[in-house]
């Protein structure tokens, strides 16, 4: 019957209620498997770990706590700006008083229901954002009222245009040349007018007064966050997987708990480093990983491969937007006039970003120099440069890192994958192997 169906869009098939609702159903009990196995193998991996931890793991659960707050907040008028990608200027979403959360999908699940309109060839981050959307798997994406879909890649330009269907989406266009004279100025335009569209669906004008409030509610957010990052220089008091759940969880997190709770947990560590009482040996090997964002939950397969490995590594530092790079920098501002603001907000988030959808002369010199840093300051014995199938960016840049990491006598392996469960065995015979290494190399 007609009723039953569910009309299809330009790109996604009609699909009757039952089938959608049914695999919904499927994929949200399999996601919270996966979340609570995720969780007790952290605990399981640090037994002392501490009790602080716990308010990260329940916002954590993304059909919980978060999804019952954003929900109630929607229903009494706040408007929820999702973002696919990390050039949405978050400090204007909070200005005008909406809710911000990143809405990019790291189900598997949903990336083998993304497979019946896209080739494989397309990056699992992209087909697991449809699938998702093809059964209203994400309730962050559902609760959007506008989504921010940064154009960085084929990938995400194509989204954009998927997602259209369903939503109001507001596309920014970064320069690829960040380094151009003209550049800031194109991206302040692109600035410009997502403010205006912001304010227009809030019906809040972002003034003076409602933007300095909100970027010193992140100012302090960023300093929390290199506060953990600093305490993960020194002796392993916390394990990689917690530091990443904490980092991640505050894109979708109220931004203020979200600070004072880091806060919180960073006291108990800083005592920990103290006391001795650490989360894993001292001389485990160190391992950064950087590459393709890993998106919680089902991204954790490699975190997990890496602490639980024989031998363990220890998920010291990473160089992704899903993690170091979330909150790393701060809006810098010097007058607190309108203009010096928006010129700030606008210069953070060209400027500050690393992603490989940039080019230059120098070879995104950015991103090498961020990578370089991170091995010095965290003592990083060797790097994963994990790649998702598809991910023409991440993989180009290989060779250019490799190179540099091979200058540096720092070992390097390239770690493919696809959104699946099917090659964990592979795969930690892989790890394995690289830890084994690396172990051989701190013994000599
Ligand atoms: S890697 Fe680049 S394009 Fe991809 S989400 Fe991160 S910032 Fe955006
Ligand atoms: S993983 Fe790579 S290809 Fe996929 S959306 Fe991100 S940058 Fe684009």
């Amino acid at each position: 019957m007609a009723s039953e169906i569910e009309v299809g869009t330009k790109y996604i098939p009609d699909m009757s209620k039952t089938e959608i609702e049914d695999l919904r159903k499927q994929f949200t009990e399999s996601s919270l498997k996966v979340i609570k196995d995720n969780i007790d193998r952290m605990k399981k991996s640090w037994p002392n770990r501490p009790k602080e931890m716990e308010y990260f793991d329940e916002i954590s659960n993304l059909f919980g706590k978060r999804q019952q707050e954003i929900s109630e907040q929607k229903q009494a008028g706040k408007k929820v700006i999702g973002y696919t990608c990390m050039f949405a200027p978050i400090e204007l979403i909070i200005a005008a008083g909406a809710i911000p959360v990143r809405v990019g999908s790291g189900w598997y699940d949903s990336a083998k229901l993304g497979d019946r309109i896209m080739p494989v060839e397309v990056c699992p981050v992209i087909r697991s954002t449809v699938g998702a959307k093809m059964v209203h798997l994400s309730p962050f994406l559902e609760l959007s009222d506008a989504v921010i879909t940064p154009l960085t890649c084929d990938g995400r330009t194509k989204l954009s245009e998927i997602l259209a269907d369903y939503k109001t989406i507001w596309r920014m266009s970064p320069p690829r040349v960040k380094d151009d004279a003209h550049a800031l100025q194109l991206w302040k335009e692109e600035m410009m007018v997502i403010k205006q569209k912001i304010e227009e669906l809030t019906g809040t004008k972002i003034t003076r007064e409602n933007l300095k409030e909100a970027i010193e509610k992140l100012q302090k957010a960023t300093k929390a966050f290199r506060r953990l990052q600093e305490i993960r220089k020194g002796p392993p008091v916390i394990t990689g997987r917690d530091a990443m759940l904490v980092n991640q969880t505050s894109l979708w997190d109220d931004i203020e708990r979200w600070t004072q709770k880091t806060d919180e947990l960073c006291d108990v560590l800083e005592k920990r480093v103290e006391e001795k009482d650490y989360a894993t040996y001292p001389d485990t090997p160190r391992v950064m990983i950087t590459g393709t964002p890993m998106i919680w939950p089902d991204s954790w397969k490699v975190p997990n491969l890496i602490e639980e490995a024989n031998p363990k590594g220890l998920l010291a530092v990473d160089e992704q937007c899903s993690g170091d790079r979330i909150l790393y920098d701060p809006v810098g501002v010097d007058e607190w006039t309108m203009s010096d603001m928006l010129n700030a907000v606008t210069e953070r988030y060209l400027m500050a970003c690393t992603c490989p959808c940039f080019t230059s002369d120098n070879g995104n010199e950015d991103r090498v120099n961020w990578i370089m840093d991170r091995i010095k300051e965290y003592k990083v014995d060797g790097v994963i440069y994990y790649v998702v199938r598809g991910c023409i960016l991440y993989a180009m840049e290989y060779a250019r890192i490799k190179r540099v990491l091979d200058r540096m006598n720092i070992p390097v392996y390239y770690l493919d994958t696809e959104y699946t469960r099917e090659d964990v065995g592979q795969m930690k015979t892989r790890i394995e192997a690289f830890l084994e290494m690396l172990e051989a190399r701190i013994d000599i």
